[in-house]
């Protein structure tokens, strides 16, 4: 098979999709469709239009490797500025033209070395490859708290916001303090005559200034294209040696800095004992995703803001009734109650050989060798799967990565060194084993809650260091796989009408 015959399918076009569409053209595999469910380009940045949506990764970092921006605005820029920087980077690379809008993949099936993909708009044809890229905090999560369809103002979902909402003047109460429910706060504070934030845990906050980018800079950054890199390189280093390496244990003097200069945050600017008490986290520093903010500590003193951290009893027509028998009365309510993170893949049907179906499979908890594939299923291949390292290292980093090592793997059955690739089932058991024993001691696992918990209570995060997770995405180690190798059938397959 020449790079040209070969047809692959990317499900969603966010960040996940443009990458592994990006390194598969790359290498000259042109044949790549991408199914959006929605009406626009995909992902994280589509959906969250809340007030205050940022990136608290430097936007500078949080872009691809082959698309550098000199444009950027603020050294964390807003999630509509990003979104567009998605849209224009799927324009220059030619991407865009390869989606298909309003095309929801409900099913993919695998029969003898090719997948049959099927959207909400009906049969797509037949694909020699297929790249899950739909992301992890994708499905929101709503609280079961009893009474919520009562309330008579309105109520959104952080990430289904509702664009007619106005909040000026408005009585907002806002559950949920994780980093969504922190950058809402801090955006609705100036606006609602009266804010409350219901936080059931609190949160450990990182200070990080977010200055703008002034028009000298982005012109020097125009001119000279290497100074940016080198910017690029420098914040790589930063976050990825230092930050996600202090969070995953393998930098222990970082992981202290970065604890201290927590605390001290906490310390210096909340002024009132008794508040800085229900500000205080009861778990380490670094547990539950940490959550960064140079303006929620000043938000949270404003005189028009209140932190409620009695228990929910219920929601009534007129507002949040807590435990202690007080109706707080509210014109709306922002869930900003995070995502379903481990519905990978929902609620799609993935049947591959022999008819094992992955999300059964899957019942007992996500698994797959180095994120990227699974047993089982031949030439079927993840952005973003299990395990990845979400929340911890740059998402874009990874995305690229990963979208590399498959693109590679693909490029052994387009370039006719395989017709099939999937991984070995003892290897993907034994690198499970090693990343359950390797997450026993991480700081996620030290006494809290949080998203990073599967249903079956495992920490489903990428417990090594940055530079392991580089090494292993470096080169596919080819005999981790079994890689069937038939030329009668790639013959046949060469001949078959297209789908
Ligand atoms: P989250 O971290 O899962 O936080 C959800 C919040 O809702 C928590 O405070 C949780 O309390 C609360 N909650 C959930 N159910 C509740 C209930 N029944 N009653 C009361 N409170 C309830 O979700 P998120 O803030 O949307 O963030 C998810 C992830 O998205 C982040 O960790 C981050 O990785 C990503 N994100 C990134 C950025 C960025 O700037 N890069 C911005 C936003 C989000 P408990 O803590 O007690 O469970």
């Amino acid at each position: 098979m020449g790079t040209n015959d070969m047809r692959v399918a990317i499900i969603g076009s966010g960040a996940s999709g443009i990458a592994a569409a990006y390194y598969l053209m790359d290498r000259g595999i042109d044949d790549v469709t991408l199914f959006e469910k929605a009406a626009q380009m995909g992902g994280t940045w589509r959906d969250n239009r809340y007030p205050g949506v940022a990136c608290d990764v430097p936007s500078h970092l949080y872009r691809f490797t082959f698309a550098p921006n000199a444009e950027w605005t603020q050294r964390c820029s807003p999630g509509d500025e990003i979104q567009r920087y998605m849209v224009d980077v799927a324009h220059k690379t030619g991407i865009y033209d390869h989606i298909r809008f309003d095309n929801e993949v409900t099913e993919a099936v695998y029969s003898d070395g090719r997948w049959s993909v099927t959207t909400d708009a009906g049969p797509q044809g037949i694909f020699d490859a297929v790249i899950s890229a739909g992301g992890a905090l994708h499905h929101p999560k709503m609280p079961g708290i009893d009474g919520i369809d009562s309330f008579a103002g309105k109520a959104c979902h952080s990430a289904r916001w509702d664009d007619t909402l106005d909040l000026g003047g408005k009585r907002v109460g806002i559950i949920g303090s994780g980093s969504t429910g922190t950058q809402i706060v801090c955006a609705v504070a100036d606006v609602a005559a009266q804010l409350t934030l219901f936080q059931r845990t609190a949160q450990w906050i990182m200070h990080l200034p977010n200055h703008p980018i002034d028009e000298g800079k982005r012109q020097e950054y125009r001119d000279d294209a290497a100074s940016m890199d080198s910017y690029y390189h420098y914040l790589a280093d930063r976050f990825n040696s230092v930050f996600a390496d202090a969070v995953s244990g393998h930098n222990a003097e970082a992981y202290a800095h970065m604890a201290q200069a927590c605390m001290v945050n906490l310390n210096t600017n909340v002024h009132d004992p008794e508040l800085r008490a229900k500000l205080t986290p009861d778990y380490k520093v670094g547990c539950k995703r940490l959550v960064v903010s140079d303006r929620f500590y000043q938000a949270i003193q404003q005189p028009n803001v209140h932190l409620e951290t009695a228990d929910i009893a219920h929601i009534e027509p007129a507002g949040v009734r807590t435990a202690d028998g007080i109706l707080h009365s509210l014109d709306v309510i922002i869930y900003a109650t995070g995502f379903h993170a481990h519905s990978l893949c929902h609620p799609m049907r993935i049947t591959g050989r022999d008819g094992g179906d992955l999300l059964e499979q899957w019942k007992t908890g996500n698994a797959a060798y180095r994120s990227v594939a699974v047993p089982g299923f031949p030439n079927w291949f993840m952005v973003g799967g299990p395990n990845s390292p979400i929340g911890n290292f740059s998402y874009l980093m990874t995305a690229e990565m990963q979208a590399r090592y498959i693109a590679s793997l693909i490029g052994e059955i387009a370039e006719g060194r395989a017709r099939t690739i999937e991984p070995k089932d003892d290897v993907t058991h034994a690198y499970n084993a090693q990343l359950r024993n390797a997450m026993a001691g991480t700081i996620w696992t030290s006494g809290c809650d949080s998203w990073y918990f599967d249903p079956q209570g495992r920490v489903a995060s990428y417990p090594w260091s940055y530079a392991r997770f580089a090494e292993e995405m470096q080169v596919p180690a080819l005999d981790d796989f079994i890689v069937e190798r038939s030329f009668k059938r790639r013959m046949a397959r060469r001949n078959r009408p297209q789908g």
